[in-house]
Formats: C-alpha cells, sequence, structure tokens
C-alpha cells in the first residue's frame, strides 16, 4: 500500500467518524520554544489548554514534522526520519479512551477491503501506563488482546507532558510484531526494532505543574474537559505495509537511494556502513526539500543551520560514497517527484528552492575544498604521535581560517577513530569572542564594526551544541 493511500485511508477513516479534516501546517510556527513542528498536535495546542475554543469538537490531520533531535538516528535504527509525517485525530472534550482506542483498533486490523490496514490482530502489541486499569481492561474488551500483549510502562514511557505546566496524561502506545527474525520474544523494549511502535494514543486529563523530569512533576487537578490527542507514524505504517525494512524503502524515500545508487555505482545492500549513508542521503534531501519549501533558507541561526547541517550531510554522505560531483542537483529533483503529490505546492515553488539548495552545495563545496586537506594533514600527524584526539586549536584553525564548522570536524574526526579536544576548541572560541568584544570597545563609536558581528556570529552560530541546545524537547 502506497503512503499516499495510508494517508487517504486514515484521513476517511476519522472522516467517516465525524472529525474535521485540517490541512497539515507549515513545519514552522510563530512558538518561541519549537524550532520545528514535531508533533501533530502543536497546531492544536491552544484548543488543548483551553486558551482558545476548537471550531470543532474533533479533527484529523497528516501533520508535517520535522525532529532534528532524531538525526543522529537516521539509517541506523528502521524508524527514526529526521522529516516525517504524523497522522492524528483530536478529540475536544468528545470522546475519551474509549473513544480513540475503538477508532484506532477498528483501523489497524480492518480489513483492507473495507478500508482498514489490514494487520494481523495476533501481531498487535500495546502498552499502557501502570495502574491505569480502565485503559488495559478497554484492551481487553473492545480488541479483544490477551494480557500478555497489554504491557504496563512507567511514568517516563507513558505519559505525556510537554516538559513544562500545561495539559498531560497517561498514553497507550500500539507495536506490531515484525516476528522473531528482528529479535527476542516479550514484548516492545526500547531502542530495538522487532516489536516497532506505530501509534501513540494520549489520553490528556489533567493540568500539571513543577515538572522536574520526564517523571517527576505535579497534579494541579483535572482539566475542564478530557481529551484526546493521537500520532501515528505515516512512514513507518507505510514500511511494515510495503513489506520493507525499514522507513527508508518506502516508495516516498526509495527512489533516492536508488538514484544515488546509480550515481555512485555503489549497491544498496552490499554493506552496513554504505547503507546507513545512503538512507542518510535520502533523508536529509527529503527533510531539506520540505523544510525549504516551507521557506527556510540555510543559515548561521537555529532554524537555517539545521537546513544548512541536513544539506550538507547529504552532499558528504554522497562523497562518502564515492561520488564527487554536485549531488543535489541529481537527487532532490528525485525527492520531489515524490512529495509533489502530497504537497503539490513544492512544484511550482521549485525553481527557486532549488536555487537555494544548489548555492547551498557550491558553498559548501568550496569550504571543504580549502579545509578537507588540512584536516586530513592534521589528522595523520595526530595518528602518526600515537595520538587519539585532534586538539582544540586543530579545531579552531580549521573553524577560524577555513570555515571548517565543528560539527564537520566532529564527524570527520569520528569517521577517523579520532576524538576532538571539544572543550579546548570552545575555550578557543570563547577566547576569540572575549578579544572581539574588547576590540569593538576601543573601536567605539566607529561604524559598523563587522569584524566584532562577525566573530559573535561564529562563536554562537554555527556550532553543533546550538542547533541541538535550542531545540525543545519532543513532545511526547
Ligand atoms: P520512538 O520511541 O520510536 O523514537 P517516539 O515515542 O519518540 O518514537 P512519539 O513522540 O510517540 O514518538 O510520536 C508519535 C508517533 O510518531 C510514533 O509512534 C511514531 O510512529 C512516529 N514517529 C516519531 N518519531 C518519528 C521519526 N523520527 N520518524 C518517523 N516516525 C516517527
Ligand atoms: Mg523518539
Ligand atoms: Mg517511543
Ligand atoms: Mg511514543
Amino acid at each position: 500500500m502506497q503512503t499516499a493511500e495510508i494517508r487517504r485511508r486514515f484521513l476517511a477513516h476519522f472522516e467517516a467518524a465525524g472529525h474535521t479534516v485540517v490541512p497539515s501546517a507549515p513545519l514552522l510556527l510563530e512558538d518561541p520554544n519549537l524550532l520545528f513542528v514535531n508533533a501533530g498536535m502543536v497546531p492544536f495546542k491552544p484548543y488543548f489548554l483551553g486558551q482558545e475554543t476548537p471550531p470543532y469538537g474533533t479533527a484529523t490531520s497528516v501533520q508535517k514534522c520535522v525532529r532534528t533531535l532524531d538525526i543522529e538516528e537516521v539509517g541506523k535504527t528502521t524508524r527514526h526520519g529526521t522529516f516525517f509525517q504524523m497522522n492524528g485525530n483530536f478529540s475536544f472534550g468528545q470522546y475519551f479512551k474509549e473513544g480513540a482506542i475503538t477508532h484506532a483498533w477498528r483501523l489497524v486490523t480492518g480489513h483492507v477491503d473495507d478500508g482498514g490496514l489490514g494487520f494481523d490482530a495476533e501481531k498487535v502489541w500495546v502498552t499502557v501506563l501502570e495502574g491505569d486499569h480502565e485503559s488495559r481492561e478497554l484492551w481487553r474488551s473492545v480488541a479483544g488482546l490477551p494480557d500478555e500483549r497489554i504491557q504496563d510502562r512507567d511514568l517516563n514511557d507513558n505519559y505525556w507532558h510537554m516538559g513544562v505546566p500545561g495539559p498531560g496524561g497517561p498514553c497507550s502506545e500500539i507495536y506490531i510484531d515484525r516476528g522473531p527474525e528482528f529479535g527476542p520474544d516479550g514484548g516492545p523494549v526500547v531502542d530495538e526494532d522487532r516489536f516497532l511502535e506505530i501509534w501513540n494514543l494520549v489520553f490528556m486529563q489533567e493540568e500539571i505543574t513543577n515538572v522536574r523530569a520526564k517523571d517527576q512533576f505535579d497534579v494541579v487537578g483535572p482539566l475542564p474537559s478530557q481529551n484526546i490527542d493521537t500520532g501515528m507514524g505515516l512512514e513507518r505504517v507505510a514500511y511494515l505495509l510495503q513489506g520493507k525494512q525499514n522507513l527508508y524503502e518506502t516508495d516516498e524515500v526509495f527512489p533516492v537511494i536508488e538514484r544515488a545508487s546509480q550515481l555512485t555505482g555503489r549497491t544498496y545492500g552490499a554493506n552496513h556502513v554504505d547503507d546507513v549513508r545512503f538512507r542518510v542521503v535520502a533523508d536529509h534531501v527529503r527533510s531539506g526539500l520540505m523544510l525549504m519549501g516551507d521557506g527556510v533558507t540555510p543559515g548561521n541561526e537555529a532554524r537555517g543551520y539545521v537546513l544548512r547541517r541536513l544539506l550538507r550531510r547529504a552532499v558528504r554522505s554522497m562523497r562518502l560514497l564515492g561520488y564527487e560531483d554536485p549531488a543535489l542537483p541529481e537527487l532532490l529533483p528525485v525527492s520531489l517527484d515524490r512529495m509533489k503529490a502530497s504537497y503539490p505546492e513544492l512544484e511550482a515553488d521549485f525553481p527557486r528552492i532549488e536555487q537555494v539548495a544548489y548555492a547551498e552545495e557550491d558553498a559548501f563545496r568550496s569550504t571543504l575544498g580549502k579545509g578537507t586537506q588540512i584536516f586530513d594533514v592534521a589528522a595523520q600527524k595526530v595518528k602518526a604521535d600515537g595520538g587519539t584526539g585532534l586538539s582544540g586549536e586543530a579545531a579552531f584553525t580549521l573553524h577560524d581560517t577555513y570555515g571548517f564548522p565543528i560539527d564537520l570536524t566532529l564527524e570527520m574526526a569520528q569517521e577517523q577513530g579520532l576524538s576532538v579536544d571539544a572543550d579546548g576548541f570552545r575555550a578557543l572560541m570563547a577566547e576569540q569572542k572575549a578579544r572581539a568584544k574588547a576590540d569593538a570597545k576601543a573601536k567605539k563609536g566607529v561604524h559598523a564594526d563587522t569584524h566584532a558581528y562577525r566573530a559573535a556570529l561564529d562563536a554562537n552560530g554555527p556550532t553543533d551544541w546550538q542547533a541541538y541546545t535550542t531545540l525543545s524537547t519532543e513532545s511526547r
């Protein structure tokens, strides 16, 4: 079943049950806490918080999401994309646990001829919050699940909140057992992909405050209404229903891998290291396309930097696969071709998008051209001296003189089995910043001291840590 068909079925299922179909919000919303929309509920936040009255009692959507926190997982697990689409159904004070569980069960196990997704009921496992007897009982009575396949999890896994005072509640997650060839029996295990998490049902029921950790907070009291917020990973369902091994092999993503394989002359599936690179290429090209489509341009501030990092990683991964020519002009149109059915606006906007992307690749290629040799010499020297790490000074020189962002140095060092003295690097960056400040003071009154600006930008902008620390926590 094609991804677009799964999306259609999801929306149709909930529309038939009276939900208003709401189009995806853009990836960028005016929310200071959020770099990008990272869950389907984000556009509905004011309704859940009771700040605004929803114009409908129930809604359904397929929301574009970006989770940069998952960047390191891409290609290594079977299930994480930096961009993905979250199918959701939402109830604002209408139905609660029973409705959410009944809807989910019918869609997941409903026969394909009746509009369902056709999963084998025997392969479905769920988790509930320990002590949530009501949900356990519903999974028994609505779905007929045996106790073994209804597993208790603690607050850490099965309680949802936003990390700040606001709404919260227990959740129940749905997993599909991919079979014994993918791992041991016994139910979902964190970070193993035999039991694949496909859907999270959140029972938003109370207001919480004083959040100290994922599992440490105080409950103020019940919300005025009991709400439902669910999120189903569209690509995850697609990978299962298409009989694939991971989400990078689904119909919306895999054609980029195929093109990359043609260009590099390497076969996908031949070895693990290359396979991860192929998946990174396909994932990042698609995320780049979707971000640029929503108006993000590469830059050194938080959002632009995430895009820059994704595009650069795609380009570098192609190089590591042996392809040195400009890669994005070959790959981006392939991704567009897969995504335009669901997002037709991308096509009209593509002339702008490709211009932005190719300019970024050109700039990166010249950075790489200048710095790579310097990096290689430094790395060889460390190894010849019997060392295991690149000095902070070397990383600083690469940054300061050759424009090498620290994340690139870290990544290249890692590929050579070397560490980087990141503290040393940061100390040198701080020193430079202080010097620039002193300079600026001395020159007070001189107009447009771009040197100081540039130094401050260097110090604060394009570092890996910046990109990570400014990210909000994931929503579930
Ligand atoms: P995981 O534990 O696999 O990282 P999660 O618990 O972080 O997933 P939720 O926050 O519960 O995910 O999001 C709801 C659903 O969205 C998940 O059940 C999953 O199907 C999907 N999803 C989450 N993160 C990703 C991702 N990076 N790529 C693709 N789908 C995702
Ligand atoms: Mg996650
Ligand atoms: Mg999870
Ligand atoms: Mg989850």
